[in-house]
């Protein structure tokens, strides 16, 4: 279907407007600049044979009236009415003489001879002026040519006027001839170029139909390859930005793929571990009641374990429904700092580790609260988790007029530099072993990540391997909602 909205459909359209335009116009232009020149030329052959018998009118004393009797002057008179006769069958046309008083001497069609003719033309001729005016809707010529006669004092006078028309038949005949003329070429020429837009366009187009073709396949699942049409700059924009989405996408698949295997490995994991207890138990007769204790304390804290793990997967599900369920208010960092603190200060003394936190002003700032807090607890539970006998953490909380940082560092087992890149992925372990031992579920990092981006912050991380690890997370003191979201 032709929509115009189609390049291609623009294309030939621009194609035949170029092409067919000029042409019509320059024929206009031709036919046009013919007329008028054919115009000029043949009042001025009317002209010059009108001059001719003008002199004949003089010298034959064509305009007295007063030798009318005079054979002689019959005759001349006759002679000249032939000329005059002659020129308007030549020219198709008509020839009045007008003597003094306006009255009407001659009409080759003989209907208003001893008329007189009150026109502006010939009183204008009268006064020495020549006219020539072409009546194209008429199709005829007219003109004015005056008789002048000197007199023997070199005065010139006007003794008589001659109003000539003339048809424009044979002018007529040749526009008609060149507009036919034009007309076939014309029509070839469209039929040409009517080909050539078709084709054309459909040449110019083809890239971007290739790229339908080529995104099509990957829509319809033949194929997940980045694609290339390198026909066109353009194509190469369209098809390199389709590429980068299609990689993002696929790195997305990707990672959705191994989200799952990870939640499935990490949810069967404790449920492994129930069964072989549960199994070991029902396989033994007569199980002392201290076993049975025993074995019951160790699945209670597997199931402690799966618990945590769904209720970390939940606060990530929803960390990732943008933006919602955030709740705004303006806070005292300082007071939220030292509440968590106090919340994690028993497990600390259980470590033995020593907590200070260093306020270095107050700190207001406009945040969601349980989003902070989930920021808080989980750096400053890390830092206690992975810390040495004895040790120490430390957290620094400051601000500048538009930012606050909160900086949480400890004395602890460091991470490698190698995984310092992972650590915010979901399930990434630095210390597999020490991480389980410890109940980590590695989600902490990555639900602190997402909280600290969803406050329009960011979070760095700086560690020595054996020494300690500092994390820093920088967040806006003031939120500003993005629009849009
Ligand atoms: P987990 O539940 O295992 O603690 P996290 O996402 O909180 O998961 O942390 C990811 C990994 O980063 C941890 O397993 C640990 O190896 C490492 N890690 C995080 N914080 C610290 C820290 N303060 N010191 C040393 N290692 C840390």
């Amino acid at each position: 279907m032709i929509h115009l909205r189609s390049f291609r459909v623009r294309i030939c359209i621009i194609i035949l407007a170029v092409g067919i335009l000029p042409g019509i116009l320059l024929q206009g232009a031709i036919v046009q600049t013919y007329e008028s020149r054919a115009v000029e030329r043949r009042a001025a052959t009317v002209q010059n044979q009108l001059l001719i018998i003008s002199q004949h009118l003089l010298s034959n004393n064509y305009f007295s009236t007063y030798r009318l009797e005079d054979p002689g002057f019959q005759n001349s008179r006759q002679v000249i009415n032939a000329e005059l006769e002659m020129i308007s069958n030549l020219y198709e046309g008509r020839v009045m003489i007008i003597g003094r008083g306006c009255k009407i001497i001659k009409d080759t069609y003989g209907i208003s001879e001893g008329k007189t003719i009150i026109s502006e033309e010939v009183i204008k001729c009268f006064r020495g002026e020549n006219i020539t005016h072409y009546d194209s809707q008429n199709g005829y010529i007219e003109m004015t040519t005056p008789v002048v006669s000197t007199g023997n004092d070199g005065k010139s006078t006007v003794v008589g006027v001659m109003l000539t028309s003339v048809s424009d038949t044979s002018i007529r005949d040749t526009m008609d001839l060149m507009n036919r003329n034009a007309l076939t070429i014309e029509l070839l020429i469209i039929l040409a170029i009517v080909a050539m837009a078709v084709g054309l366009s459909g040449v110019l187009t083809r890239p971007f139909k290739k790229v339908s073709t080529e995104i099509a396949k990957v829509r319809d699942g033949t194929s997940d390859k980045a694609i290339s049409v390198p026909d066109y700059v353009e194509t190469v924009h369209i098809v390199n930005a389709f590429n980068e989405l299609l990689s993002r996408m696929n790195t997305l698949n990707e990672s959705r793929q191994e989200f799952v295997a990870n939640v499935s490995h990490e949810l069967k994991t404790p449920m492994t571990s129930l069964k072989v207890l549960a199994d070991s138990l029902l396989s033994q007769d007569n199980v002392p009641a201290e076993l049975y204790r025993e074995f019951m304390e160790d699945m209670v804290s597997e199931i402690d374990r799966e618990n945590r793990i769904i209720t970390d997967l939940l606060a990530l599900v929803k960390m990732d429904k943008k933006a919602q369920g955030l709740n705004i208010t303006a806070l005292s960092i300082n007071d939220l700092a030292e509440l968590t603190l106090k919340r994690l200060r028993p497990i600390a003394r259980k470590k033995d580790v020593e907590v200070v936190l260093e306020s270095m002003r107050p700190v207001v700032a406009e945040v969601d609260e349980v989003k902070m807090t989930l920021v808080m607890t989980n750096l400053m539970e890390n830092a206690i988790k992975y810390n040495k006998e004895h040790g120490w953490v430390k957290v620094v909380l400051d601000a500048d007029h538009q930012y606050f940082t909160l900086e949480v560092s400890d004395s602890g087992i460091g991470i490698p530099e190698e995984d310092l890149p992972h650590i915010y992925e979901r399930f990434y372990r630095a210390d597999k072993s020490h991480s389980r031992e410890m109940g980590g579920t590695g989600l902490g990092l990555a639900i602190t990540r997402s909280a600290v981006l969803q406050l329009h912050g960011s979070i760095s991380v700086t560690s020595i391997l054996g020494e300690g690890s500092s994390f820093k997370v920088k967040i806006p003191l003031n939120y500003i909602a993005e629009s849009g979201v």
